[in-house]
């Protein structure tokens, strides 16, 4: 072959413009890396998933009549790392070309750089011809010493695109942001309406017996079988089901919590409205804006899914997704070392195993035990929340949610977590820390109905830790909170409690500090 063309795991975009022509001189190489096992622990139905994907992607492409090298860990476990498997296969092949599409983590980025610098042959480095802004435009829209909110990125993409646009300029429905319209709890009612979710069943014998084999360390809950879309075709099926199901209701209950779904027979409601999208999205198998032009055409031909549904939607996709991955490309490798809050306490064990008499919490971990999933307000309100209040250590949470959901990889997991969760960024992707009480999981859930603890009581034996611990952490960073406009009026109710109540507050959350392992 004169050319080897390589794709990572989370490179599985068949629409890519080097698959328009087949090309017998190229060989495309497809690895299952022993690297790529290590750098993390990962949720064992994450590494299926992953493995899955890429064994089809293989066939997909070897059908259109592309030569594909799929490599499994039988094959690549003799080599130390992606670029000695690499050499080997350049000699084998006597290749005369290198060719890589641009990774999206920082770490694969650099030690295929590495490579190509000491490389005697022609490399080449493509855009991976995925993301609404191509890799090489981040600049524009991103600078190191300026903060750019998510807000202004956001209507800037919704211009050029002219996505849910009414003119040029304005936006469809009137305003840029529906957030107000999307904040209800799920009643009871509602409960028993929640769609019961697409599930897959895709046989994954094979590779758990190659993980097996290979003693491949992972953590949550394994099955026989995947519930994840692995291929294009899955992935649209999904996409489809979300459209035609969960829209309608999206950004409706998209704050939304609740454990009593999982009570129901037979359903696993875990997912309520969300999409579950994210790692058909994240593997690259299917594209952002495929995914925003099929909802929207959902919207135009629905009278069930308002503008509110939709535009929460976007925003997410459009919005958030490019802004946080902009954000990485802007900060690396500066962000991953960020701890603005002097957060030190460690991880308690039980988030590995949810065994903690806080039922949000173990709800929250139980369920990303069991499918390697939680919904953005599980992530950012309850697990973010209670590790940011409590002070841990900003690496032993990013090394947590790196490796507990299926859809975590580097680029989208640090600055959600560092950032947006635990404010160790100090303000760079989001305006204020996301800090609450016990009273924000009652508003939004049914958790406290169910717990141990009581979630109005702040100083009692059995009181929510919630309360004091959230006190505890808003009097500890009062000089930095106190003049954000959004965070500063929660000083005042502070300060209309007498000495002796706020004293009690800050005893009991110290001795729930020391108590961490047993709450
Ligand atoms: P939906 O609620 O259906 O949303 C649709 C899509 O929008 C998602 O699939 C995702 O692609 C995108 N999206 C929504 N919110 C965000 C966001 N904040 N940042 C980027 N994309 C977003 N997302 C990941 O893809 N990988 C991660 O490792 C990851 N780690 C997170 C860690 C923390 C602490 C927090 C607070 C959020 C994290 N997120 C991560 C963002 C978000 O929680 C997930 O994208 C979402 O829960 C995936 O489920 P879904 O596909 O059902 O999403
Ligand atoms: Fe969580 Fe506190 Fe409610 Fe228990 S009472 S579920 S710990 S918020």
């Amino acid at each position: 072959y004169k050319c080897l063309r390589l794709l990572l795991g989370d490179q599985l975009n068949n629409k890519h413009s080097w698959f328009q022509d087949v090309d017998h001189s190229t060989v495309y190489v497809i690895a299952e890396l022993p690297q790529e096992m290590d750098y993390a622990s990962h949720h064992i139905q994450k590494i299926q998933a992953f493995f899955l994907a890429m064994q089809h992607m293989a066939d997909s492409l070897t059908a259109s009549g592309h030569h594909v090298l799929h490599l499994t860990l039988d094959e690549t476990t003799e080599y130390t790392d992606l670029p000695e498997l690499l050499t080997a296969l350049i000699t084998r092949f006597q290749c005369q070309r290198f060719e890589y599409q641009q990774p999206d983590e920082l770490r694969l980025h650099q030690q295929l750089d590495d490579f190509c610098q000491q490389l005697s042959i022609a490399t080449v480095c493509v855009d991976g011809e995925h993301f609404i802004v191509p890799f090489n435009d981040l600049p524009q829209y991103f600078t190191r010493d300026k903060n750019g909110r998510l807000e202004t990125f956001y209507r800037k993409l919704r211009k050029k695109h002219q996505i849910l646009m009414e003119d040029e300029e304005k936006p469809e429905g009137g305003k840029w942001n529906f957030d107000k319209a999307n904040r209800d709890k799920l009643k009871p009612n509602d409960i028993t309406e929640l769609p019961q979710p697409l599930l897959f069943d895709n046989d994954i014998s094979d590779i758990n017996q190659r993980l097996a084999r290979h003693k491949v360390k992972s953590i949550g809950v394994g099955r026989d079988s995947l519930l994840w879309p692995v291929t294009r075709k899955q992935s649209l099926q999904l996409l489809d089901f979300f459209c035609t199901h969960c829209l309608p209701n999206f950004g409706r209950f998209q704050d939304a919590m609740t454990c009593q779904a999982d009570d129901l027979v037979d359903q696993k409601q875990w997912s309520l409205y969300h999409s579950r999208l994210s790692f058909a999205l994240n593997s690259k198998i299917i594209s952002p804006l495929e995914v925003i032009e099929c909802a929207i055409t959902h919207y135009r031909s629905s009278d069930v899914i308002n503008i509110a549904q939709i535009e929460g939607f976007v925003r997410q996709i459009l919005g958030w997704r490019e802004f946080v991955r902009g954000i990485y490309w802007t900060h690396m490798p500066e962000y991953a070392q960020r701890n603005h809050l002097n957060a030190s306490q460690s991880l308690p064990g039980w988030f590995w195993n949810g065994e903690t008499k806080m039922n949000c919490l173990h709800h929250a971990i139980s369920q990303s035990l069991e499918y390697g999933y939680a919904h953005h307000i599980q992530r950012l309100m309850v697990t973010g929340n209670f590790c940011m209040i409590a002070g841990i250590d900003p690496d032993e949470v990013d090394a947590w949610y790196l490796g507990i959901y299926v859809d975590a990889i580097e680029w989208v997991e640090m600055p959600n977590t560092r950032g947006m969760s635990q404010y160790a960024d100090g303000g760079i992707v989001g305006s204020k820390a996301y800090a609450a009480s016990g009273n924000y999981i009652n508003k939004m859930s049914d958790y406290c109905l169910h717990c141990h603890y009581q979630v109005k009581e702040k100083t009692s034996e059995n009181a929510c830790p919630l309360n004091s611990l959230y006190w505890h952490f808003m009097t500890q960073h009062r000089e930095q909170f106190e003049r954000n406009p959004r965070v500063g009026m929660v000083y005042r109710n502070w300060d209309n409690q007498p000495d002796e109540n706020q004293q009690a507050v800050l005893d009991k959350a110290k001795q729930l500090l020391i108590d961490i392992e047993q709450l």
